[in-house]
């Protein structure tokens, strides 16, 4: 296991560095620290011993977990959920409504993340451990949840990134966790003196419309901090939606150009990272520093998800 991150962000909720993709500052899972332990996303599994390592810091056993509820079922997300819980024994799982089969029985999720991944699958993801059906708890559009500190939780349905994802509101921060729905925060772009949000238009399940629609659901809270998967928190509100706002668009007109174009989505990805490089003016960070292979890696995986969602369309 290669180092440890755990801050805290504010009023008892840290974030574990759970170093998806190798990588910090990519996926966290936060943790609220309170008498009983409740998580949201737990990464995949290999982010699972920096979980442990964290909760053991804050002077917490597996046992005080109550709930780990996890944004959306995407490996990165929620892979880690049933190593988690093979240790956690009072822990229930909290899901979406159209998640929850698919961690009970992870067949079609491993099937469609291999798909996206490729040969380095097992290095990232393994393993996927089923979650007992007993222990999920489906959460609806608007449904709460009272954790034993008496903080609520609101659970809101939020497509667009994915059919199967919530965001979820706390109500004692006024802060929205909202996983993939309205994008990536790169933080490793704030050591060039820049501020970036990009959209996760991930397959295969990307909506624009339902991603546009989400925003606004989320925004009609007025949180003042959004809490991303990747990666912490941001109380920059109207910057994410002004990002957000402007990179959708463009990232569904540049998807049409080269599918007209018949090319493929590496060159999807490499048109992106230009227009991304100049909007920000970062021409000049290296290819190989962290912010740059970020974006890249998630890149790619867009414009997957972009070709992917314009193919259905046509059909
Ligand atoms: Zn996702």
């Amino acid at each position: 296991m290669s180092g440890s991150k755990l801050e805290l962000i504010t009023d008892n909720i840290w974030i574990a560095d759970g170093f998806d993709l190798h990588m910090p500052n990519r996926t966290g899972t936060y943790i609220f620290n309170e008498e009983k332990v409740t998580l949201i996303d737990t990464g995949p599994s290999i982010s699972v011993p920096h979980i442990k390592k964290a909760i053991t810091s804050l002077g917490k056993s597996l046992e005080d977990i109550t709930y780990v509820i996890v944004t959306h079922v995407h490996l990165d997300h929620a892979g880690g959920a049933g190593l988690l819980l093979q240790e956690a024994p009072n822990a229930k799982l909290v899901v979406h409504p159209r998640g929850g089969k698919h961690l009970i029985d992870p067949s079609r999720l491993t099937q469609g993340a291999r798909a996206v991944y490729g040969e380095v699958f097992d290095d990232l993801f393994e393993p996927v451990v089923p979650v007992p059906a007993e222990k999920v708890i489906q959460k609806d559009h608007e449904e709460t949840l009272t954790l034993p500190s008496g903080r609520t939780l609101v659970f809101l349905d939020t497509p667009g990134h994915a059919k199967h994802h919530f965001s979820i509101f706390d109500k004692r921060t006024n802060g929205m966790f909202v996983g993939d729905t309205i994008g990536v925060h790169y933080v490793e772009a704030w050591k060039h003196g820049r501020e970036i949000y990009l959209p996760s238009t991930s397959p295969n399940q990307f909506d624009p419309e339902a991603m546009t629609n989400s925003l606004s659901s989320i925004l009609s809270y007025k949180p003042s901090r959004i809490f991303f998967g990747h990666y912490s928190a941001s109380s920059n509100v109207e910057n994410v939606r002004k990002q957000i706002s402007y990179w959708l668009p463009i990232f569904v007109e540049k998807g049409k150009e080269i599918q007209q174009q018949g090319r493929n989505h590496e060159d999807l990805a490499k048109e992106l990272i230009k227009e991304i490089k100049a909007y920000y003016k970062i021409n000049h960070v290296e290819e190989d520093d962290l912010l740059m292979k970020a974006i890249s890696s998630d890149m790619l995986i867009c414009s997957m998800g972009i070709l992917d969602y314009l193919a259905k369309q046509r059909a």
